[in-house]
């Protein structure tokens, strides 16, 4: 290994270990530590707790776990969606479609449409990726550790799909000091209305 690319893994890794992201080594980790990653360790079902399209919850239901094989996920998702949701990659920072979305609405699952987050738990965070200081329901989403690129971290995934969100960290705002950083590229935003108006 020569100097150049010690020092880029050593920055590499001071900068997932600031951000939680992987800003110039992601194909590298994404090649390294992802390509085999099957994330469903639970089998299911699972309990989760759905919300309609305007943020209403409708109660917890027990449901199976949304399973797919990776070319009926890859015929379903884009190339990128599929890279983050279900290879773990992470997005590069003010690259994708929701960091600066503040208007009122639902965050749902891309692969899944299990809802997620709320607008009213939103809020910026400056690092570039959509940020939450809690899911809309704990049920829906799973916390694990995440060892993958030699620094400990929280990794969320979604608990109806089990595809990777993005992480959370204890830097986040009050009421509860928690940073969920998401990809935008898997979240599904729904205009708060927009149902509405769809049915009208
Ligand atoms: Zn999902």
């Amino acid at each position: 290994m020569n100097e150049i690319t010690r020092r880029g893994l050593i920055f590499g890794a001071a900068t997932v270990a600031a951000c939680g992201v992987l800003v110039g080594v992601e194909r590298v980790c994404l090649s390294a530590f992802a390509d085999n990653q099957e994330p469903d360790d639970d089998p299911g079902p699972v309990k989760i707790v759905k919300f309609s399209d305007d943020g209403a919850r409708l109660g917890v239901f027990t449901v199976p776990k949304v399973r797919h094989t990776k070319a009926e996920w890859k015929n379903q998702l884009t190339e990128l969606q599929y890279d983050v949701t279900r290879r773990a990659a992470t997005e590069f920072p003010f690259s994708g479609a929701l960091y600066d979305q503040h208007a009122a609405g639902l965050y749902r699952c891309v692969d899944c449409g299990n809802a997620l987050f709320d607008s009213n738990s939103k809020f910026d965070s400056g690092t570039g990726w959509p940020s939450f200081w809690q899911p809309i329901a704990s049920e829906n989403v799973r916390e694990k550790k995440d060892f993958s690129v030699g620094v400990l971290r929280t990794e969320v995934n979604c608990a109806l799909c089990s595809a990777h969100l993005g992480h959370v960290f204890t830097d986040g705002p009050e009421p509860t000091g928690l940073r969920y950083c998401m990809n935008s590229a898997a979240l599904r935003f729904i205009l708060r209305g927009s149902a509405a108006q769809e049915k009208s």
